[in-house]
């Protein structure tokens, strides 16, 4: 579809969801006629469940995409092995880089440059994950601040002209805990552990109570995203290109 047909559909779709729940988002990307072939990006982290059981009751046969960078929890990989089971799943790919042993064999490269590690481990894997599709879902919340505290629930991701709907970007930290427990659905290991938020073992670290979310990743440094939901370094907005 041409960017500027997208742009419409886009700034369309949020008006027309404006006051909708999450669960009326969602149901839109994944049967709309016109939604086109979507999957869910999934880390399987803190506040994964919530899609990903939302994603199994509506279509259990969902594409979901799993980046395991070769550098996650061994509690990440258990618990994803775990939720796939046990919210029936039938379509979890699990992805990783093609060139990271070649790369970065002693996998040293996220000390150097993390950015670069990002690319390797996590963009470009992705993209190729993505291939054929016409969009993804993403966790994305506004409660995380950052780039995400202007987020709608679709958006362009660059030129390539997928659309990205991120059905919980109005939900809060105490709207995960309520829906994680009213539906007894199990927690990331080590969330009790001081780990709202969790990405690779390098990067990741626990936060003190009143820190951000999102404080423990990349702890130290002026990084906050991995990449995936950036393009040369900057968010894609409506209306922009690339
Ligand atoms: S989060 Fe850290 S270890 Fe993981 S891919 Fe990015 S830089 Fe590498």
């Amino acid at each position: 579809m041409p960017l500027n047909d997208l742009s419409t559909r886009v700034a369309g779709l949020n008006d027309w969801y404006r006051l909708h729940a999450a669960t009326e988002v969602l149901r839109h990307a994944l049967t709309a006629p016109d939604a086109g072939r979507l999957a869910l990006v999934s880390s399987f982290g803190a506040e994964s469940v919530v899609l990903l059981h939302m994603v199994s009751v509506i279509h259990r046969d969902t594409p979901v995409i799993f980046l395991d960078t070769e550098l996650l929890f061994a509690e990440t990989l258990v618990y994803q092995q775990e939720l796939t089971e046990r919210l029936g799943l039938s379509d979890v790919r699990i992805i990783r880089a093609r060139d990271a042993q070649r790369a970065d064999p002693d996998k040293s490269l996220h000390k150097r440059d993390p950015d670069a590690c990002c690319a390797l481990r996590k963009t470009r894997p992705l993209q190729r994950a993505l291939d054929g599709f016409d969009g993804w879902i993403t966790g994305r919340k506004r409660f995380h601040g950052g780039n995400r505290a202007a987020l709608d629930f679709f958006e362009i991701e660059d030129g390539t002209g997928r659309m990205k709907v991120n059905p919980l970007a109005h939900w809060t930290r105490e709207d995960v805990q309520t829906y994680i427990e009213e539906n007894r659905l199990p927690r990331h290991p080590l969330v009790s552990r001081g780990y709202p938020s969790i990405g690779c073992i390098p990067c990741t670290s626990p936060v003190d109570e009143g820190e951000d979310i999102r404080a423990g990743r990349w702890r130290g440094s002026t990084k906050s995203e991995c990449g995936i939901h950036f393009v040369n370094g900057r968010a894609i907005r409506i209306g922009e290109t690339a």
